[in-house]
C-alpha cells in the first residue's frame, strides 16, 4: 500500500514488508538462493549472482485461477497475480501492453516444410511496437513502489521508447541513454514522448557501463533504471509472453520456441513463465525445447554454446540488427543452461540472411519484422535446414520489434517494382503483368 522512499525500501526489511508488489515476496538470488527484500537491487550481496523475484503464487486451484485469468483485461494486467505488481495494477493509467497476435503461419510453415504446425508471436502489436513495454510496465510498478520520479535506462533502442511513453502515461520524468548512431526511426519514437534522450559515443556496453555508474551518483539520485536496478522487476514482465503464447495456443505448451537474445533476459523469464504455468498445473507438463537466436556480427552466447563453454566472451557487435547488439550479455550463462536443459540450441546468422528472413516473414505472412526478428526466423530457417528443429512438431516464434524501426537494412534491397508513366502503355511495358 505505503510508497516508501528508496533509503527505507532498501535499509530495513520491517519497511520493505509495506512495499505492495502483489504475490511478490523476496528478491532472491539465482545463483545461492540468498533472499533480501524487495527493493531496487539487482546483484546478490553474498556472491554478487544477479537477483529474481520470488514469489507466493496462488496454488491449489488451476482451474479457478484460469478462470480468473480468461475474466481479466486484454492485456498483461490479465496475469497480475503471477507478476510482482498490486493488485489494482490494471485501473491505473498504463499503456495497456500485451495480448498480442498468434498468428497460425500456415504459408511460411508450407515454404519451411514445417508440417506440425508453426505460429508467429508478433509483439510489435504493443503500444510502442516491440515487447519492451511488457517488460516496460512492470518496472514501472516497482519504480512507484520504491519512490522513483525519473525513469531511466540504457537502451539499443526500443527500450528507450517504451520508458518514454510509459514514463508520461505513469506521471514519472523520463531520462534514457542510447547508443548515438542508432536507426533514425528509433531515435525519432523515442525522443516524441517528450523526455531526455541522450546519444552516448560509444555501443551499447558503453552506454550500460556508463548509467550503471550514474546509480552510484548523486546526478542518478531518484532514478529507478528500467534494466538495471529494477531488472528484476523488468525481466518478469518478459513471463507474459509465455503465459499468452500457452492461453493462446488453448493452454498448453508448444514443443519448439524460438527467441532472440539481447541481454538474454527475455529468453531467461519466457522459461520461467512456463516452469510457473506447469508448477501451477495451468498447462500440461511436457517437455518443451527453446532455441536462442543471435546475429553473427554479435554472436557472444551463439559463440559460447557451440563452444561447449559454460562463460561469455564479450564482442564488440557490428550487425543491422542493433536491438540485440549486446556484446557483453547479462543473462548470457543463463541461457546457455536452458538452451541445454531444453534439448534446444543457440544459433547465429549473417546480415544477409537477416534481410532475407525478414522478406520472407512479410512475404508469407504479412508480418514486417524488425531485424531482431528477421533474426529469429533466419534461425528458425537454419533449425530446419540443419535438422535440429523437427518439422514434425509445434513450432512458436517471437517476432519482437516492428520492420518500420529498422528500414535501414532493407532500403538497398526493397522498393518500387517500376516507375511508369500514368498510361496503360507504359504500364503494359513495364512488363509486370
Ligand atoms: C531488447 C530486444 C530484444 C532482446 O531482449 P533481451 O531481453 O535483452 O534479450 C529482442 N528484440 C527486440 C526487438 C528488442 O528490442
Ligand atoms: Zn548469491
Amino acid at each position: 500500500m505505503a510508497v516508501e522512499t528508496v533509503a527505507s525500501a532498501t535499509d530495513s526489511p520491517e519497511a520493505a514488508e509495506t512495499v505492495d508488489l502483489g504475490p511478490a515476496t523476496a528478491l532472491s538470488c539465482r545463483e545461492c538462493s540468498a533472499r533480501f527484500p524487495l527493493g531496487p537491487n539487482f546483484v546478490c550481496l553474498e556472491c554478487f549472482g544477479p537477483l529474481e523475484v520470488a514469489y507466493n503464487l496462488p496454488s491449489g486451484d488451476p482451474e479457478g485461477l484460469r478462470k480468473q485469468i480468461e475474466a481479466g483485461p486484454n492485456n498483461i494486467w490479465r496475469y497480475a497475480p503471477l507478476l510482482p505488481v498490486p493488485a489494482d495494477v490494471a485501473t491505473k493509467p498504463n499503456l495497456e501492453p500485451g495480448f498480442t497476435k498468434l498468428i497460425k503461419a500456415d504459408r511460411l510453415a508450407a515454404e519451411l516444410g514445417v508440417t506440425g504446425g508453426l505460429w508467429v508471436k508478433d509483439d510489435s502489436g504493443n503500444p510502442t511496437h516491440s515487447f519492451k513495454d511488457r517488460v516496460v510496465a512492470i518496472a514501472v510498478e516497482a519504480a512507484r513502489a520504491f519512490g522513483f520520479t525519473t525513469l531511466s535506462c540504457s537502451s539499443t533502442g526500443n527500450l528507450a521508447g517504451a520508458v518514454g511513453a510509459a514514463a508520461v502515461r505513469a506521471g514519472l520524468k523520463s531520462c534514457v541513454f542510447i547508443p548515438h548512431d542508432l536507426e533514425p526511426a528509433k531515435i525519432i519514437t523515442a525522443a516524441v514522448y517528450g523526455g531526455e534522450l541522450v546519444g552516448i559515443e560509444g555501443n551499447y556496453d558503453d552506454v550500460n557501463r556508463f548509467c550503471s555508474e550514474l546509480i552510484g551518483d548523486p546526478a542518478g539520485e531518484g532514478w529507478g533504471f528500467t534494466n538495471i536496478n529494477l531488472r528484476p522487476y523488468y525481466g518478469e514482465g518478459s513471463k507474459t509472453l509465455a503465459y499468452e503464447i500457452c492461453e493462446q495456443l488453448g493452454w498448453r505448451l508448444p514443443d519448439n520456441l524460438i527467441i532472440p537474445i539481447g541481454s538474454g533476459s527475455q529468453l531467461t523469464k519466457i522459461d520461467k513463465g512456463l516452469q510457473e504455468l506447469i508448477k501451477l498445473g495451468l498447462v500440461e507438463d511436457k517437455p518443451y525445447k527453446i532455441y536462442g537466436a543471435q546475429a553473427k556480427g554479435c554472436d557472444p552466447v551463439s559463440a559460447a554454446y557451440k563452444a561447449g563453454h559454460d562463460a561469455i566472451r564479450p564482442v564488440k557487435p557490428d550487425t543491422i540488427a542493433k536491438s540485440i547488439a549486446i556484446g557483453n550479455p547479462a543473462d548470457g550463462p543463463y541461457v546457455i543452461d536452458i538452451a541445454r536443459r531444453t534439448g534446444g540450441a543457440v544459433e547465429d546468422v549473417t546480415d544477409p540472411e537477416i534481410v532475407d528472413a525478414i522478406k520472407l516473414l512479410a512475404r508469407t505472412e504479412g508480418v514486417f519484422a524488425e531485424t531482431a526478428g528477421g533474426t529469429t526466423f533466419a534461425v528458425l530457417r537454419k533449425l530446419l535446414e540443419a535438422g535440429v528443429i523437427d518439422p514434425a512438431e509445434e513450432t512458436v516464434a517471437i517476432n519482437t520489434g516492428d520492420g518500420l524501426k529498422t528500414l535501414d537494412g532493407l532500403s538497398d534491397s526493397t522498393g518500387l517494382s517500376a516507375t511508369i508513366r500514368p498510361t496503360l502503355d507504359s504500364f503494359r511495358e513495364a512488363g509486370l503483368v
